[in-house]
């Protein structure tokens, strides 16, 4: 058994922006269903002190610089027994807004300090030092907003082994040069070998620089990232870390995602019973003003609304879709350009195009439960959720072979379709063409109804179970403990 505390700043469902709060969601509750003693450590946003139920103070903190006070709040993750600490501290925590951006859509201007702090905090936990009995053997940062942890860890004389992960690389959390002394950090540290990031202070390279091992959250993306294409300028020293880096797929979250049971859909179905996804297919057509025809292919979208997602080819795939008699459902927010973009397309193609703006957990479901066809055309994508999510209700992605979508997502070929290994389609090139081709080729296959069942079961007969996953991660935890001995 060993004793993880796994940090971050989102989790399902006290706090979730993306994939990230997915993984800290599900992750620990695996590693404990695994035999692992595993504490969540996550901002006390308010929103999250008030989903969590009933919570106690264990312990108060006294951090530096500035001598910030933070209570630990602990609890449950809620739906899970893992134990979550939460880190009140009101001045940088309770506010409206989300948890990286305020109202406007705006980063909060104060967001160094305010993530510096849960990393002060979790390097306090992990070093015995928060006046709590309970010390991990690894510490298990993830992305620029808990990059510091394993900094502040770095001279103790005894500290945990840290383990780094990546959920994407392009946020990096970088900030002014001048952050470094407010920060409490030494300058010793301002150097391109250490935090410095051409010119700025870069969080994430505290993670990628003093973590003892680092991973991704797939192995194509662990090999992408070490190129000048994917590195987002840090392909070098993760090639000189390429030893030390991993690569391990997300999971499905069974208790959420799951069509056999979804509280959030109106009919279940499995593979080997699909009527229900007709049903809720009907459902979303009529929920969303959508032309109640059954034939109609009907593609889905669920997704943050930025460059990333090639939210951009589908706009200038949308007329060729238009032609072919095809249905769009859309969901999500990001970029006020591409919410005005969707916006009028919905009011160009009445009945024919739905655009919803905004965060819904419960229309993301009922998308995936009733969609045909969910896109992903992703310029990169480090996992992906969604299509795993497609994949089990049904839904058949049609993605880029980049990332996560291409370990995945198993395109159909003729080959594949013969092998019934066949589970989506992937294309390559991020041309709007490109998606044109691979669109055409999911509507031909869609007309050809005993292919397209064979597909969408191929698809909901894989597994993507967190089992699997949390025991490669608890291998990891095991591999860096044995290297420092
Ligand atoms: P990313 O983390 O880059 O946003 P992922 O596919 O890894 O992409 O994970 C996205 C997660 O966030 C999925 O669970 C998806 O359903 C959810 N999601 C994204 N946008 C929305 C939205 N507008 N409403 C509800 N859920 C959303």
């Amino acid at each position: 058994m060993l004793r993880i505390l796994f940090v971050a700043s989102e989790a399902h469902p006290l706090i979730k922006t993306g994939g990230l709060g997915d993984v800290a969601g599900a992750l620990p509750a695996a590693l404990q269903t695994g035999g692992h003693d595993v504490r969540l450590l996550l901002p006390g946003y308010r929103g999250a002190l008030e989903r969590a139920g009933r919570l106690e103070e264990v312990t108060r903190l006294t951090l530096p610089p500035a001598a910030t006070v933070a209570r630990l709040m602990e609890g449950r993750l809620p739906g899970s027994q893992v134990p979550v600490w939460l880190a009140d501290c009101p001045a940088a925590y309770d506010r409206d807004g989300g948890p990286y951006l305020d109202p406007l859509g705006h980063p909060w201007e104060d967001n160094a300090v305010r993530f510096a702090l849960l990393a002060r905090v979790a390097a306090a936990i992990a070093l015995g030092q928060a006046g709590i009995a309970w010390r991990p053997d690894v510490v298990h940062a993830n992305d620029w907003q808990t990059a510091l942890t394993p900094v502040f860890m770095k001279d103790a004389a005894q500290r945990p082994a840290s383990v780094f992960t990546v959920h994407n690389l392009a946020y990096q959390g970088l900030f002014d040069r001048t952050l470094l002394g407010r920060l409490g950090l030494p300058e010793s540290l301002w150097s391109p070998e250490s935090l410095e990031f051409h010119g700025q202070l870069s969080f994430i390279k505290g993670g990628l620089v003093y973590s003892d091992m680092l991973s991704t959250v797939s192995p194509t993306y662990a090999r992408e990232i070490r190129t000048p294409d994917f590195g987002c300028g840090l392909d070098g020293l993760l090639r000189h870390r390429a030893d030390r880096l991993a690569g391990i797929l997300n999971g499905i979250d069974d208790s959420e995602w799951d069509p056999a049971r979804d509280p959030r859909i109106a009919h279940h179905y499995d593979c080997g019973h699909i009527p229900g996804k007709y049903a809720n297919k009907r459902a979303l057509q009529a929920e969303n003003s959508l032309e109640e025809n059954p034939r109609a292919p009907l593609l889905g979208m669920v997704s943050r609304l930025v460059r990333q997602k090639g939210i951009d080819l589908v706009l200038e795939a949308i007329p060729h879709l238009m032609q072919e008699r095809a249905q769009l459902v859309f969901l999500g927010s990001g970029e006020r350009s591409y919410e005005d973009a969707l916006r009028s397309a919905q009011r160009r193609y009445p009945g024919r195009i739905a655009v919803r703006i905004g965060f819904d957990e419960g229309a993301a479901h009922r998308i995936e439960s009733g969609a045909d066809m969910f896109l992903m055309p992703s310029r990169f994508e480090p996992c992906g959720l969604n299509q795993l999510y497609s994949l089990r209700y049904g839904t058949v992605p049609i993605v880029r072979r980049v990332g996560g979508l291409a370990d995945t997502v198993v395109d159909a070929t003729a080959a594949s379709l013969q092998a019934g290994t066949a589970t989506g389609i992937a294309f390559d090139g991020d041309s709007v063409e490109a998606l044109v081709a691979a669109l055409t080729r999911a509507l031909a296959l869609y007309a050809d109804a005993p292919a397209w069942h064979r597909l969408m079961v191929s698809g909901m007969q894989r597994d993507f179970s967190w089992r699997e996953s949390a025991r490669r991660y608890a291998d990891l935890y095991r591999e860096v403990l044995q290297r420092r001995e």
